[in-house]
């Protein structure tokens, strides 16, 4: 505790020099960051492998590739994002000029998740040092080989005297949280959520909060059979094809209309097979469950009785190979915990409705999701789910791609957290906006000044 204090103390004392301000200590760090990911892409992809079963075309699409993008993003603008900007002022305050200066915020603190281990980590701090801050960031413990290779990795490429990884699980992250924070960007669970927050309550620190949640994807009964196809293939891709369902924006259940659910279920058994094939044990093109307690937390949820006669498609575990097969269930209990709970794994409800506008109201007497996935071509559905639900994002006809976006804030609503990042948000996420006013002695006016003189106001 007395290391961790002093070294806190430290990197305190270097942002107060304000090295961390200048344009070129942000525009090396971010430099660091992205030599980092491309020369050690190999390390990456074999941590990921080892701590995820994840091919190599999900990593780079997720983590390396989405990384780099949001690097020569932050390194194209930023000049821009720190510059200053004008803002208009009243015409009371005459001969006067006003600006938004964009300070860093201090000290922050990262904490992330497993399921993107790089992901999670690196782009929120893309924003903190694009915003000039100091930062500590602390990746989940459940993906461990990724978790030594950020600490060694970030401990070469970059400053260490403003930028730490502390490595470690509950126990050193509630060390952390003890601590005097100027933010706390937080990416995993609502329970532990509750937690960040109320250590947070300690000092006023803001908080960034992102979460999880059940994500549904609502799938019309499509006209077009190619329509049909290719609404199948993004769901698959959107559950069992991101992290093997383990990922807070993967799709969490289906809505289908009663009368097409038998043509759903069986084109999504053929693109099962043919994106994983016969047997999807052995391809390689689906991740793995990330341990034994995840593992047993998903059968339990298939081994209940009360579901256990809704499964249509898959269903088998194999605890010694981390492995859950791509699973389908029709109507599975609404009280069911497969139905109540976050999945976060590849077992995917499908819930059946009379009509499809009746996925309206199923959505929005629940939590609200992180994401929202309507497959439609219907006009009028798409805005009333636009206007009568709330989530953190929308996207109509495919899936997780709202991820990639640097122009959209990425972040969640109610249950699945708040706050927002990618892009610019990130940079803002980490900065606090500065009112500037300059006036001139030139003009003054009696009236402004006690004692007050009665007189006519004007609005
Ligand atoms: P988690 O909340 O268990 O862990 C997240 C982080 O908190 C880890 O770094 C962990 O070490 C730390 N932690 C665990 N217990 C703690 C405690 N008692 N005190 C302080 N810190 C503690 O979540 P997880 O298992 O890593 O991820 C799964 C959950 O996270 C899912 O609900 C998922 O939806 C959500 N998630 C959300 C996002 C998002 O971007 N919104 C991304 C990934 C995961």
């Amino acid at each position: 505790m007395e290391t961790l204090e002093r070294d806190l103390k430290n990197m305190r004392e270097y942002f107060k020099s304000g090295k961390t301000k200048e344009e070129s200590w942000r525009e090396s760090q971010l430099k660091g960051l992205r030599r980092f990911l491309m020369e050690r892409q190999g390390d990456i992809f074999k941590a990921l492998m080892q701590d995820l079963g994840k091919h190599q075309v999900e990593s780079f699409r997720d983590e390396i590739g989405t990384l780099v993008k949001s690097l020569n993003l932050a390194l194209k603008c930023l000049k821009d994002w720190m510059s200053s900007k004008k803002a208009q002022l009243p015409s009371i305050a005459l001969l006067s000029s006003a600006q938004i200066v964009s300070e860093p915020l201090g000290l922050v603190l990262i904490i992330s998740s497993w399921n993107l281990p790089f992901g999670l980590s690196l782009e929120p701090l893309i924003g903190a040092i694009a915003a000039g801050n100091t930062a500590v960031l602390k990746p989940s413990e459940l993906s461990p080989t990724c978790s030594s290779l950020l600490a060694s990795g970030l401990l070469t490429y970059l400053d260490n005297k403003a930028i730490k990884v502390i490595e470690g699980g509950p126990e050193e992250s509630e060390k952390l949280l003890q601590q005097r924070w100027d933010k706390i960007f937080f990416t995993g669970s609502a329970r532990v959520g509750r937690i960040v927050m109320s250590a947070a309550v300690k000092h006023l620190t803001p908080v960034t909060l992102e979460l999880g949640g059940k994500c549904p994807a609502v799938l019309d009964s499509l006209s077009s059979s190619w329509d049909l196809e290719v609404a199948v293939k993004r769901i698959i891709v959107g559950k069992y094809g991101t992290c093997s369902g383990q990922a807070r924006i993967a799709i969490d259940y289906v809505i289908v209309e009663r009368s097409n659910c038998s043509k759903v279920v069986e084109l999504m058994k053929m693109w099962i097979k043919k994106m994983f094939g016969d047997n999807p044990k052995h391809s390689k093109s689906i991740a793995r469950i990330v341990n034994k307690q995840h593992l047993f937390r998903l059968k339990n949820l298939l081994t209940d009785k009360k579901v256990q006669k809704s499964v249509v498609c898959g269903g088998s575990v194999d605890e010694e190979n981390l492995f859950v097969e791509p699973t389908i269930l029709v109507n599975p209990p609404l009280d069911a915990t497969i139905m109540t709970d976050e999945v976060f794994g590849p077992l995917l409800p499908i819930i059946t409705v009379e009509k499809i506008e009746d996925s309206i109201e199923f959505i929005s007497c629940r939590p609200k999701p992180l994401a929202l996935y309507v497959f439609t071509k219907n006009q009028t559905l798409q805005k009333r789910m636009i206007s009568e639900t709330s989530s953190g994002s929308v996207v109509f006809n495919d899936a997780i791609l709202q991820y990639a976006a640097d122009s959209l804030p990425f972040g969640g609503v109610g249950e699945s957290g708040f706050g927002m990042y990618h892009g610019k948000f990130s940079f803002d996420t980490f900065s606090h906006q500065k009112a500037i006013v300059r006036r001139s002695f030139f003009t003054d006016f009696w009236y402004r000044y006690p004692p007050w003189k009665p007189h006519k106001f004007q609005l």
